[in-house]
């Protein structure tokens, strides 16, 4: 599945998600008649907290095996972090080693590690250079495991190093995690629940 965006408008009462496609066809679920355009029920499109991590440059982005569904809080499935170059590949690491990709990130959350339309000069080099090192080989994934670090510790290892380069202070997985990779998630569930609700019964109302 793919997620897509939402329209939020206010009538009787109520707040009412539906498909961003509705348009004009639009109606409240509980009275039948269409949202004015005043400022208080004009609908306002929600867009969804994925992208398309392969048009993302120098950012960290986390996916799931299974796309923008593995992303809800109430799936156990594993999720994959990596780092995408200025061209849109996302480096990895994982079982095999350190992957470099130009498919299967089309649903990631993305962290931008630099301002929109700047870019840290030599990126591309600094991030193929630290995948060579010998800490993300194929044979040390599993003693990188044992550690709970694998997929994060490459991605991670890869922004520290930049921040120290910089002259400034690396950054803790605790804090990356709670500050900047846990609120999106939250979000993102959130956001997977409505969607789902929608695409099945037209409408989620709170
Ligand atoms: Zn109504």
């Amino acid at each position: 599945m793919e997620l897509g965006d939402l329209l939020r408008f206010s009538h009787c009462g109520r707040t009412v998600f539906t498909d961003a496609d509705a348009g004009l066809l639009l109606r409240c679920p509980e009275c039948g008649r269409a949202p004015s355009l005043s400022l208080a029920e004009a609908p306002v499109r929600l867009r969804a907290p994925v992208v398309n991590g392969h048009r993302t440059g120098c950012c960290f982005l986390v996916t799931s095996r299974y796309g923008a569904v593995g992303l809800s809080e109430e799936s156990d499935c594993e999720l994959h972090v990596g780092i995408s170059d200025s061209e849109g590949a996302v480096w990895s690491y994982s079982k095999s080693g350190v992957r470099r990709q130009r498919h299967g990130w089309e649903q990631s959350i993305a962290v931008p590690l630099v301002a929109p339309g700047d870019c840290i000069p030599d990126w591309d080099m600094r991030l193929e250079h630290f995948a060579t090192l010998d800490e993300w080989t194929q044979e040390r994934f599993e003693e990188q495991r044992e550690f709970g670090s694998c997929c994060y510790g490459f991605a991670l290892g890869f922004i520290n190093q930049l921040m120290t380069s910089q002259g400034r202070r690396p950054i803790t997985k605790e804090h990356f995690t709670s500050d900047l990779v846990l609120p999106r998630v939250k979000a993102a569930s959130g956001y997977l629940a409505v969607f789902r609700y929608v695409s099945r019964h037209g409408y989620w109302t709170a």
